[in-house]
């Protein structure tokens, strides 16, 4: 009698993590929807200091060549990719 009591304290505590740590699951989840970050590129002319900002497009990578300068027309390249909060909606 003691001992199957024992067990079923033992199936409760442990349905009882099991429970807990799936609650933890779904809050960091959560959490991690709220925070949800957009990846820049920003593009710097080595020449005149011309920046421009836009979003991240698969195949960027730092100093590719991205397009003619505006200001002075030398190649600018990708300077930095960085990732920014999005504030939530
Ligand atoms: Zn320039």
């Amino acid at each position: 009698m003691q001992f199957s009591e024992f067990y079923t304290l033992l199936l409760l505590m442990l349905l009882l993590f099991l429970i807990t740590s799936l609650i933890r699951t779904i809050i960091e989840r959560r959490k991690a929807k709220k925070e949800q970050y957009k990846t820049r590129t920003l593009i710097k002319c080595s020449k005149c200091g011309y920046t421009e900002e836009r979003d991240f497009q698969v195949g960027d990578y730092v100093l590719k060549p991205e397009k003619e300068c505006p200001k002075c027309k030398t190649i600018i390249r990708i300077h930095r990719i960085y990732d920014v909060k999005v504030p939530k909606k």
